[in-house]
This record gives C-alpha cells, sequence and structure tokens, in this order.
C-alpha cells in the first residue's frame, strides 16, 4: 500500500488519522509535486482536493460507494505522477422504512417526469468545476445542532422495495431549528425537489459540494456567497422525510460519501 505513515500528518490535518479507504469513504495521498500551485489530481478522471501541509500536498479522494475493491489510481496530471490506494471492504447496514405516501415509494408519470427534471439539476450542481480556495473547507462544522440519525451508506427498503442506498448522514432536530453552511461557499441551487424537499446546495470549491435536504425554509438563492455557520434554512420534513431532520450529503470530486469523515470533531 502506498498510503503514508499517518504519525507524520501536520496538526491541520489531524482529522484524517482514522479515515480508511472504503466504498463511500475516503483516501489520501501524500504528492510528490511541490508546486506552489494546487495541482490538478484526477481520480476516475474527477479533480480531486488537495490540500497544503509543509512539504507540499495531500490529495483527499472520494470514493464511491459502488467502487470495486482492490487498487485505484490517481494521477497528478501536471507531473505525470502515478498513486494507487488500496479499496478495502465496508459493510453498511440495511434499513427499513414504511412511509404513508406511496407515491414517495413508486412515483406516478407526472412524478416521474418531475424527478427526471431534478436529477439534471442535482448532477450540474455536484459537478461544480473544481476551484482553489484561501482557506481549507475541511474538516466541515456540523450543520444544525442535533442528534445523528440515519447514517451513510445504509442499504434501504421502502415499503419492502429495494431503493438507492442512504446517501447522506440524518441528523435529527426539531422543526425550525437554524441550519448552517457546513463552510465558506457559494449556492449553486436552491429550491423544491421531490425526494429531497426544499434543498440547497452549496458549492465550497476544491471540488467539495454540500447539500441540505428536507429544510421548512430556505433563506438563500443561487449565487449567493455564503460564510461557514451562517444559516441557509431550517429543519423541516419537506419532501420523503418520515419526520423533521435534515438529511445532510457531503460530495467530493463530484462522489457522494460519508459526511461523518469530514465533519470537525
Ligand atoms: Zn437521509
Amino acid at each position: 500500500m502506498s498510503v503514508p505513515s499517518t504519525t507524520t500528518l501536520p496538526t491541520t490535518l489531524a482529522w484524517l488519522r482514522d479515515t480508511m479507504p472504503v466504498p463511500g469513504g475516503i483516501a489520501w495521498l501524500r504528492l510528490r509535486n511541490q508546486s506552489n500551485m494546487p495541482p490538478d489530481v484526477r481520480y476516475r478522471e474527477r479533480r480531486v482536493t488537495v490540500l497544503p501541509e509543509p512539504q507540499g500536498w495531500i490529495a483527499i479522494v472520494g470514493i464511491p460507494l459502488e467502487a470495486q475493491l482492490g487498487q485505484h489510481t490517481v494521477i497528478d496530471q501536471d507531473t505525470g505522477d502515478r498513486y494507487t490506494f488500496e479499496v478495502f471492504n465496508k459493510q453498511y447496514k440495511t434499513q427499513h422504512i414504511r412511509l404513508k405516501n406511496t407515491r414517495q415509494v413508486n412515483p406516478n408519470l407526472a412524478d416521474t417526469e418531475r424527478i427526471r427534471e431534478e436529477v439534471a439539476k442535482i448532477k450540474a450542481a455536484l459537478a461544480s468545476p473544481w476551484r482553489p480556495t484561501a482557506v481549507s473547507p475541511l474538516p466541515l462544522s456540523k450543520p444544525v445542532a442535533g442528534r445523528f440519525g440515519g447514517a451513510f451508506g445504509s442499504r434501504r427498503y421502502f415499503n419492502g422495495q429495494a431503493r438507492k442506498p442512504h446517501n447522506g448522514l440524518d441528523i435529527v432536530a426539531s422543526k425550525n431549528t437554524p441550519v448552517i453552511a457546513a463552510a465558506e461557499g457559494v449556492v449553486v441551487n436552491a429550491g423544491s425537489y421531490f425526494f429531497n424537499g426544499n434543498a440547497v446546495f452549496i458549492d465550497h470549491g476544491q471540488g467539495i459540494v454540500t447539500v441540505y435536504c428536507h429544510l421548512q425554509d430556505i433563506f438563500v438563492s443561487i449565487g449567493e456567497a455564503v460564510a461557514r455557520g451562517q444559516t441557509v434554512g431550517t429543519v423541516g420534513q419537506t419532501g420523503r422525510a418520515t419526520g423533521p431532520h435534515l438529511h445532510w450529503s457531503v460530495s467530493m470530486n463530484n462522489t457522494m460519501i460519508d459526511p461523518a469523515l469530514v465533519l470537525q470533531r
């Protein structure tokens, strides 16, 4: 394995110490590139987060839930350097959810058309172009005060029918609790979605996008710059939700990862 010794991580990146390269997780690599500019490092052709350290750069790679186990390759486009890391198995739990609104399990024709349009918007928001940042977006601030509910990655059944795995972390809080931006960024989408309910998408730069779902109110609009800790909305139960909570997703290199891994502790 080419993963460097964890004992040498600078204190600003010490939170990476316990991460394991698993599907839905992150891998980090020390780069040989000594450039003053953030190196253009790609995984599955997508540009990844690179954070400075005293000796150079650390690349942080989001690994998709559907990733194959075994060796994966990361390429530094600037130098041609190739790096490999190994993806290990992780067993995620199975979750059964009952919904009274059966349209949220089996959408009708009009719903399906709406969902199709929304998927295109969501994809565009998550594919926000990579841009450098003055300050590291990571680790992220907890977006709402509350207890952790449904974990990322669980295999889900709605009314007994298999659906996509849970692509975020649920934080349970009462309706109207303020929801804050997890880091500085720009709102790339804000609106009403069939499954996500009222949702806000924030691009933090470095290929990192966070998503806040099932909101009661939205206080920001597309194109607006937000500060870390700024209130962007309130907790609600809009869309496919069985109670008031924040569904929070984190995308790195256009890949949904377990938000708990990049959360400030
Ligand atoms: Zn959720």
